[in-house]
């Protein structure tokens, strides 16, 4: 966890998928920070996390329903009285089975909640500071799956795939506005709420292998991230990514060559 101070002080953040492990990491950092935030997911984890800080409000919002989308983030503008940084980190994630049997269902459920979410949140975030003439900061959560395949994931990799260049667009567009957009991209994080990698020796072994660090990363990696492309530090950031992934990316054959 980031030490507490105020590099975020007073900025007016929302974050979607707030309650998951990456989306909560990134809450608390910025309350820790100084942020006044606004935490959104779908009503039942929102309901079952608690949010121990009075500068967290959590609203419900579900990523597939579009009228939804535009009601709850109207909302959480009027709660913060605007709005910094945006963070859209809410996702399915993998898990639709080989690409032969993809079911028409599973590859809109990825598509509407994982990219067509992620634009329509992240529209409504860019309309509100360009009618406040707020230079803000975008931030969207991709993946080392933005970039690279895995077997049994065509969906969500189309997705993430699809939130890379989301991202630049919004970026080239909204770069005359001030505003900033960039993708931050995790590697394999350990996540509190899903079984943890190392209890899973075949994936775990595979991290050894595959990662240069040779261990997965923690929610608070990617917060670290977060913190820095909302703050001012990181203004002349736009366009970009940041991958979070131990030097996953970096290499290929991981550990199976000698010398
Ligand atoms: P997570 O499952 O813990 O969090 C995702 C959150 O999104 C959950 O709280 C879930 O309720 C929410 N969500 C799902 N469907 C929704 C919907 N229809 N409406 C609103 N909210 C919805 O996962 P995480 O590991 O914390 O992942 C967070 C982000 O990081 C995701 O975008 C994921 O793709 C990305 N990511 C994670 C990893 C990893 O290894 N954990 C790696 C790369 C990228």
């Amino acid at each position: 966890m980031t030490s507490a101070g105020s590099r975020l002080r007073d900025k007016r953040c929302i974050v979607t998928g707030a309650a998951g492990g990456i989306g909560r990491a990134i809450v608390f950092a910025y309350a820790n920070q100084g942020a006044h935030v606004v935490a959104m997911d779908l009503p039942e984890p929102l309901e079952a996390a608690t949010w121990p800080s009075d500068r967290i409000a959590p609203i419900a919002q579900d990523l597939a329903d579009r009228e939804m989308i535009e009601r709850t983030m109207a909302e959480a503008r009027s709660t913060l009285r605007g709005v910094d940084v945006f963070v859209a980190c809410g996702a399915l994630k993998w898990g639709t089975g080989n690409f032969l049997d993809l079911t028409n269902r599973d590859w809109d459920r990825y598509i509407d909640i994982n990219l067509t979410g992620t634009f329509l949140t992240c529209r409504a975030a860019a309309r509100a500071m360009v009618a406040e003439d707020i230079c803000g900061s975008i931030i969207t959560i991709g993946s080392v799956n933005s970039f690279m395949s895995e077997p049994n994931a065509a969906a969500y990799v189309s997705a993430k795939g699809g939130v890379a260049m989301l991202t630049r667009g919004m970026a080239v567009d909204l770069g005359p506005h001030g505003i900033r957009c960039n993708m931050i991209a995790p590697g394999p994080i350990d996540v509190p709420n899903a079984p943890s990698i190392y209890e899973q020796p075949k994936l775990a072994s595979e991290i050894r292998r595959e990662v240069a660090l040779q261990k997965a990363g923690v929610p608070e990696d990617v917060a670290c991230a977060a913190v820095f492309l909302a703050e001012d530090g990181s203004k002349y950031v736009t366009g970009s990514t940041i991958t979070v992934d131990g030097g996953l990316s970096a290499m290929i054959f991981g550990g199976t060559r000698d010398g």
